[in-house]
């Protein structure tokens, strides 16, 4: 059982870094150069302890509850864990005491609370500024308004206990994530101006990887396609 759930994981992984490779060349890109972040969501911290072992360096999680009792099952293990899901403020203070990145920072109301997580923790918090490709007003719209992030940064700087390393994304439901994108990697241009050390952008999923590597991604966060299909909880 345990045996066969190890080849299932070490066979997607396979196929997911032959994916990032071959997009990465592709691209005039080295393969080492995009960084993958299995995201584990939904599946239990035994996966987690597995992928560990098949050298897997990056894990990411988007709710806080379930990540937080995770990265407590699995605390011997030398993993980066990144927060990748919709941050509420008031359990910011929280996530910074797992989490190693925070990929989901898009209002400037989380950021002291982020601060004191990270003070209380001792550790400094690397933090992405997820930037929003969807159309004004839609439901469900997750990420600052791309004109919001210039000012978001500035504040990331100046507060203590984060460091400033990049911008993330999800591309839009229901469309196609090429042109989403495109338009990522100009609002990553006009940033790398002002902060051309913050070179981390997350972007791409099991579903689009390829396009995002194409545009710039240095981080990818794959679930389903190394893990399998996600186990249906509500
Ligand atoms: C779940 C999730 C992913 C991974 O999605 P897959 O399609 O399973 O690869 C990536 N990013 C975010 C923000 C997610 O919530």
């Amino acid at each position: 059982m345990t045996t066969s759930r190890t080849e299932e994981i070490a066979a997607g992984l396979a196929e997911t870094r032959e994916r990032i490779a071959t997009a990465a060349t592709a691209a005039g890109r080295l393969a080492e150069d995009v960084h993958l972040v299995v995201v584990t969501k939904f599946f239990p911290a035994s996966d987690v302890r597995i992928l560990a072992g098949l050298g897997v360096t990056d894990v990411g999680e988007n709710r806080h509850q379930e990540a937080a009792a995770k990265a407590a099952e699995c605390a011997d293990l030398d993993l980066r864990w990144h927060y990748i899901g919709g941050l509420q403020s008031n359990k910011a203070a929280a996530v910074a005491g797992y989490a190693d990145v925070v990929e989901s920072v898009d209002r400037s109301s989380l950021l002291p609370r982020l601060s004191r997580g990270a003070g209380e923790r001792g550790q400094i918090i690397d933090v992405l500024l997820q930037v929003s490709l969807d159309p004004p007003g839609r439901a469900g719209r997750a990420g600052a308004n791309p004109g919001d992030v210039r000012d978001l940064a500035t504040e990331v700087v100046a507060t203590d206990g984060l460091r400033l390393r990049g911008l993330m994304a999800v591309a839009p439901l229901g469309e196609e994530p090429e042109p989403a994108f495109v338009r990522l990697a100009r609002i990553r241009e006009d940033f790398l101006v002002e902060h051309p050390e913050a070179t981390v952008l997350s972007a791409g999923m099991s579903g689009d990887l390829e396009q995002a590597i194409a545009h710039g991604a240095t981080h990818v966060r794959v679930g389903s396609a190394v893990l399998g299909e996600r186990p249906t909880v509500k």
